[in-house]
């Protein structure tokens, strides 16, 4: 999500798209056999350098270049707005998902990471909401998320991932009860 996202003042912007993000998300959500990966961003500019960014690396010399990451751009849909990505994913899924929102920081009322594995586990679409910049903006989470995870945090008084790290290790300790 790149709106509405926080800045380092804690005020409410739009952030740009991070190249490195779409290759890495992109590859993670295939390799979790995840359905779709959403790139939230309303700035049509931006949008448009995604498209183009992905069809390089589906069609053409990228596509034939590299295979795999022709597969993982294929799991990559673009949208203007939050809603446009839950319309989306009601249309493929057959269903409205359930949002699941994620965060560095502790918010009121947040899951355990074996709580949501369990209710994904019952079915049903999902979306796992990821921010930018210094995260989601929390007023949103409040009114667009049904769930919070627990940040990720060992303990060791540091826990500021890129987003990422925190979706590969989301991902993983959601599907963890997966060998290999
Ligand atoms: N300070 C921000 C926050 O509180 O979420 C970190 C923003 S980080 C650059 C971008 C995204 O990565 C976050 O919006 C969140 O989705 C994810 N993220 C980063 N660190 C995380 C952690 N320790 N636990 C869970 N998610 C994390």
């Amino acid at each position: 999500l790149h709106y509405p996202v926080l800045d380092k003042r804690g005020e409410v912007i739009n952030t740009a798209v991070t190249n490195l993000d779409l290759h890495d998300l992109a590859r993670l959500a295939r390799t979790y056999g995840l359905r779709a990966y959403y790139v939230i961003q309303p700035l049509e500019l931006q949008r448009r350098l995604v498209q183009r960014l992905s069809s390089y690396w589906m069609q053409g010399k990228g596509g034939e270049y590299n295979l795999t990451r022709k597969q993982a751009f294929e799991s990559m849909r673009v949208t203007a707005s939050f809603d446009e990505a839950v319309e989306g994913i009601e249309k493929e899924a057959g269903q409205r998902p359930r949002v699941v929102a994620t965060t560095a920081k502790k918010l009121k009322g947040s899951i355990g990471f074996s709580a949501a594995k369990e209710m994904m586990k019952s079915g049903g679409a999902w979306l796992l909401l990821f921010g930018t910049g210094w995260g989601v903006d929390p007023e949103f989470i409040e009114r667009s998320a049904d769930y919070v995870l627990d940040p990720i945090d060992i303990g060791s008084g540091y826990n500021h991932l890129s987003v990422r790290t925190a979706a590969a290790i989301i991902l993983d300790r959601l599907e963890c009860g997966r060998d290999g």
